[in-house]
Parts: C-alpha cells; structure tokens; sequence
C-alpha cells in the first residue's frame, strides 16, 4: 500500500489542522502556505492522485469538491459578484503540484491576477 498523503492525515486528524468545513465527500482547511488572505484547500476523502487521474466511478466526488468549494465561499464571506474567489487545481510538475492527493485551492480576499504565473 503506498504511504498516506498529508492531507489524509489532515482529514483522520493526525496532523492538526482546523476543518473549516467537511461532509461525506470533502473536508476543506486553511493552506499552511497562504498565497492570498483567504487560501483554503477541498480535499476529498477519497484519495484521487490528480484531477486527470479521476475516473468514471469519481465523478460523484469531483462535483462535490465544486460544492463544497462554493459552500465555503459563502461560508468565508467571499462569495459575492463584487467580491469573488478563485478556484485552482494543480496537475502534474509544470502546474506545481506539490501533494499527490486532488485538492482544489481557494484563494480570495485580494485582487487576483490573471493569468496567472
Ligand atoms: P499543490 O502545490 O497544488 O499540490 O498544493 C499543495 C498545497 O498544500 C500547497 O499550497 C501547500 O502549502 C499546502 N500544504 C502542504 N502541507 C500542508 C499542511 N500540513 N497543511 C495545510 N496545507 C499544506
């Protein structure tokens, strides 16, 4: 079996982290790296590596991860037209993806740039 993500441990509280938000699919707590006055990272619980890893039997999960990104916005206040988020996934070396479990980036609370770097 290959070793557990950090965000597993995260989510079976080994690791303490603050969750922000969970339900069956997905836990949500703050990025320990803040690239924006609100960065929070969706993760599922169940372990799909890389968002063009999922397959057929993940989509239940995938449209979840949207959910519950949208449910903490509202949650963290930053989901109104004149305010707004965005919502980032990393695949793969050249995207920077640095932990190999899908987690979708919330990032909101500053003017982002765009496109990004
Ligand atoms: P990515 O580069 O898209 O794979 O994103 C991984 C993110 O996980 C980075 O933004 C890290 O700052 C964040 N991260 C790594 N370890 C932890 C941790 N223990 N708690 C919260 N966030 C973490």
């Amino acid at each position: 079996m290959s070793e557990r993500t950090i965000f597993q441990k995260i989510i079976d509280r080994e690791i303490p982290a603050p969750i922000l938000y969970q339900d069956e699919h997905c836990a949500a707590f703050n990025d320990i790296n803040p690239q924006a006055p609100v960065h929070v990272l969706i993760v599922p619980k169940k372990v799909i590596p890389r968002v063009g890893e999922a397959t057929r039997e993940d989509q239940a999960t995938l449209g979840a991860l949207l959910l519950a990104a949208g449910k903490v916005a509202t949650l963290l206040g930053v989901s109104e037209r004149t305010q707004g988020f965005r919502l980032v996934i990393n695949h793969g070396r050249d995207a920077g993806e640095t932990v190999p479990h899908l987690h979708v980036h919330l990032l909101a609370g500053r003017t982002l740039e765009w496109p990004p770097g």
